[in-house]
């Protein structure tokens, strides 16, 4: 029996159109969801722009055999090289309920031989047992994501942080273990959890982990909307602190963690860094992302730094129909410049293909903001 009710077609059919799409690239990785559903509530969850966020009870929309086939069977997936993202959107992986279908999809791709990266983001309580399931997988390289922000607002996030600190330090603790832990700590939102110390408790933490990936808010218009409908205080309502703020907060987290090696901006770079292996997003062309970065490591993703001609590009591309149209603009060391592509998902799969960045045309990066939004943290998620 599935731990979670499995939807009938005639409920599926009645679901949004975005979240009838059970596999689906974003940004670090192609992201498995069929089930849907989570009591947590934060109020910045990213199911809200998924026409999700009254869904509180977690429901499947496939069994999870089916799932991990339709997985390895898409056109976007590659074995061995697309990083795969567990129940990122729509659901937290070690709810209860949730727990046995994430261990069920780890071991089905597992048993396949695959050794793909897998993103678990996670903020729930997890328990020894975890240690153990995780241990006997033998070929995924598997990334616990634990995500703490140290909000102590219970309006904005009702499941207190602390609760993903103590899994970290639980995870992290075997000497010997098979997969990688990285605190997630996101978002940072200016004036909300952003104190001296805020700052120092989320340095201390970080020595638990393997890695630690800072970023901010995803804050979509329909994000907004709940805050405002809910009466919360909306983080970015002063445009001029909306421009200074986010580049001041930078400067304060990098001197928190002065001396520390293995602080990232980007989730790639972590989760490539903890596993020994060069960045997967290729982001080594945008030198200024570097800086924070130990020295092996700008040697790893240096040595494996390949700038691809428009014709590598092209060919990439020809396996995918929805890139007919797309065309090479520019190539430099920094990034391929494509346009023709209607949506992301197809760039993220050149991009993982090509170990390079790929940009649209229409939507240019600017230096130093690291892929930010122009507008202070507005739209930002690491990649
Ligand atoms: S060297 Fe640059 S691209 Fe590579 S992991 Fe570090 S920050 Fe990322």
């Amino acid at each position: 029996m599935m731990p979670v009710p499995l939807l009938s077609k005639e409920q599926i059919a009645r679901l949004p159109e975005r979240a009838r799409e059970v596999v689906e690239y974003r940004k670090s990785g192609l992201s498995l969801n069929h089930i849907q559903g989570c009591p947590i509530d934060c109020a910045y969850c990213i199911r809200h722009t998924y026409g999700l966020w009254d869904q509180r009870r977690p429901r499947a929309l496939m069994t999870d055999a089916d799932a991990a086939a339709e997985l390895v069977n898409h056109r976007y997936f590659q074995p061995h090289i697309t990083p795969v993202q567990l129940f990122n959107r729509a659901t937290e992986p070690f709810l209860p309920k949730v727990r046995p279908h994430t261990f069920a999809v780890l071991e089905d791709l597992d048993a396949r031989g695959l050794t793909n990266h897998v993103l678990v983001i996670t903020r729930h309580q997890l328990k020894p047992y975890d240690i153990d399931r995780l241990n006997q997988l033998r070929h995924l390289k598997v990334t616990l994501l634990f995500t703490y922000s140290g909000i102590d607002d219970e309006q904005i996030e009702p499941y207190p942080s602390h609760v993903a600190a103590e899994s970290l330090k639980l995870m992290s603790a075997p000497a010997r273990r098979r997969y990688r832990t990285i605190l997630y700590w996101r978002p940072l939102v200016p004036g909300l959890n952003d104190t001296d110390a805020h700052l120092a408790v989320a340095r201390s933490l970080s020595k638990h982990a393997d890695a630690t990936v800072f970023t901010g808010l995803f804050y979509r218009d329909e994000i907004a909307e709940y805050y405002r409908a809910n009466g919360l205080p909306e983080p970015y309502d002063d445009t001029a602190r909306r421009k200074i703020v986010p580049e001041t907060l930078e400067e304060r987290v990098l001197q928190t963690f002065a001396g520390a090696t293995n602080l990232f901006r980007k989730t790639s770079c972590a989760v490539s860094y903890v596993h020994g292996l060069p960045d997967y997003n290729g982001h080594y062309g945008i030198r200024e992302l570097c800086d924070i970065c130990p020295l092996s490591q700008l040697k790893l993703c240096a040595d494996a730094h390949r700038v691809p001609s428009a014709e590598d590009v092209r060919q990439a591309a020809s396996v995918l129909p929805e890139a007919d149209a797309l065309k090479v603009v520019r190539i430099s060391q920094r990034a391929a410049v494509v346009c023709g592509l209607e949506t992301e998902q197809p760039r993220y799969f050149l991009q993982h293909a090509l170990g390079f960045q790929v940009h649209d045309v229409d939507h240019p990066h600017h230096a130093n903001r690291h892929g930010r939004a122009d507008i202070g943290w507005k739209d930002t998620t690491a990649s």
